[in-house]
């Protein structure tokens, strides 16, 4: 069958919203469809910009008869858009939604969009080859594990869970597509799953079990050789893992194998890696050796400077593991990117400031990475769906205007995007980014403290163009 797997674009385009790696998830369907003989073509949206006239072309000119489409929280409404292109010009189509938004969200969308003709739930690839292959052979595909789909009788039917693939080895190397700016990455996994339940994350409920599976090592440098041998220009791998050293004892030897058979293969590469302080402390005395095989880069999911906060999100973590864990990446020469979640409902004044004052001196540091988002340009928490913060949010009956218990976060919020909008342009052509990070930080400090005075008299205009000048001054 022709069959056209779509990521969409981001609904808006923000700092650091748009990823330019190619989607994996449906490169690896991709790869096991083109397995079972079908023609598969991969639309990513972060690396296909098409307007509406040209979509329109490329549907009407296509043989397409099957479109799955990859839907988050953050592109759901491209995933529309793009739907009703298809079903327009390609009526007969048969139309899937998969992805963490369809798979937490089935029956809002198919009782909402009737174009969509069944959603794929959870980890998609098997579901998709067989519902595929019934569809080849015109069989039925109502009872297929692992969809949800609206019956006869306007009934939302969900078939239950389907079975995930616990030997990762065992499936095809992703396919993916390049943008054509950006010829030197790619992105790779490592291992699927996460053990924590963080307050903020859907990771969890979206592989039905807590169950963690690792690709072997040779896995992954037979994949390495392979990407290589057929795109020279490649220099780096992200792995996207949520958590690529993790603090478990088979990992130790993982990590070991790892390390000598990449040596082995004498392919210079760098890599970066997301990992949670306490897992970058508990392999420790590794992270020279990963250095020296290309090592390049952690993100750091510190999250707060608060162990009050740190508990709020589920981090299972504290602030001592933080600074552990910078220490050990400042000791052996690995830069990073600290992820925080600063802004959250139960976020005060005060001890945001002494947080801040924390970051302060971190951000001094020599390894830390140039691209570190300013800390006025970080967004409140999300309640993702399916969540545990979701739960909370609706049952403290949040909402936009009413999200923080400290209401003096609500106007610090306001002054905040103001100030984002005078400054954007400058971020984006500074390269003293340093400067502006610390610039930044001052900034934001120096708001929360005279908050009241700021608000109470009138000043906030005064405020923003002196320190916009400030940051004229230092960063251009
Ligand atoms: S935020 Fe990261 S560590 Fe926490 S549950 Fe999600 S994937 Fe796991």
């Amino acid at each position: 069958m022709n069959v056209c797997l779509i990521s969409p674009r981001p609904n808006v385009k923000s700092e650091g919203s748009s990823s330019l790696f190619s989607n994996l998830g449906i490169g690896y369907i991709a790869s096991l469809l083109s397995e079972d003989k079908h023609e598969v073509y991969l639309f990513d949206g972060n690396v296909h910009d098409l307007d509406k006239e040209e979509w329109m072309e490329f549907l009407t000119n296509s043989e397409y008869e099957v479109f799955g489409i990859s839907v988050y929280e953050y592109n759901y409404f491209g995933a529309i858009t793009i739907l009703k292109q298809i079903k327009k010009y390609r009526s007969n189509s048969f139309v899937f939604f998969g992805g963490y938004y369809s798979t937490f969200n089935y029956s809002k969308i198919l009782l909402e969009l009737e174009m969509v003709d069944c959603c794929v739930l959870g980890e998609g690839e098997l579901t998709c080859c067989e519902l595929v292959d019934r569809l080849s052979t015109h069989s039925d595909w109502h009872n297929l594990k692992g969809i949800a789909y609206i019956n006869e009788q306007g009934e939302v039917i969900c078939t239950g869970s389907s079975s995930v693939i616990d030997h990762l080895d065992n499936i095809p190397f992703p396919t993916r597509v390049f943008h054509p700016r950006f010829l030197e990455r790619i992105s790779m996994i490592s291992s699927r799953g996460c053990y924590e339940d963080c307050i903020i994350c859907s990771v969890p409920y979206f592989r039905t079990n807590k169950h963690i599976r690792l690709r072997s090592p040779h896995n992954i440098i037979d994949e390495l050789i392979y990407v290589k041998d057929k795109y020279s220009s490649i220099t780096h791998i992200d792995f996207m893992d949520n958590n690529f050293l993790l603090a478990i004892p088979d990992k130790e030897e993982w990590i070991d194998v790892f390390i000598a058979l990449l040596k082995k293969t004498e392919i210079s590469i760098q890599f970066s890696v997301f990992a949670r302080p306490v897992d970058v402390c508990f392999h420790k005395r590794k992270l020279q050796k990963l250095r020296e095989v290309g090592l390049e880069m952690v993100f750091l999911e510190c999250h707060s400077y608060s162990d009050r906060q740190l508990e709020f999100l589920c981090k299972n973590t504290t602030v001592e593991a933080n600074n552990m864990a910078v220490t050990a990446l400042e000791e052996y020469g690995i830069r990073y990117n600290i992820q925080l979640s600063l802004f959250e409902p139960t976020t005060f004044l005060d001890e945001l400031v002494q947080q801040l004052i924390s970051l302060n001196t971190i951000f001094l540091n020599s390894n830390l990475d140039e691209g570190q988002l300013p800390i006025s340009f970080h967004k409140r928490v999300y309640p993702l769906s399916k969540s545990n913060f979701n739960d909370y949010y609706v049952k403290n009956n949040l909402s936009r205007h009413n999200y923080y218990k400290d209401t003096q976060m609500h106007s610090l919020e306001a002054i905040l995007s103001d100030w984002q909008s005078l400054i954007g342009k400058i971020y984006r052509s500074t390269i003293k980014r340093r400067q502006f990070l610390l610039t930044d930080l001052n900034f934001v400090i120096d708001t929360c403290k005279r908050l009241p005075e700021l608000n109470e008299r009138g000043l906030i205009n005064v405020h923003l163009n002196n320190w916009q000048q400030h940051i004229l001054e230092s960063c251009v």
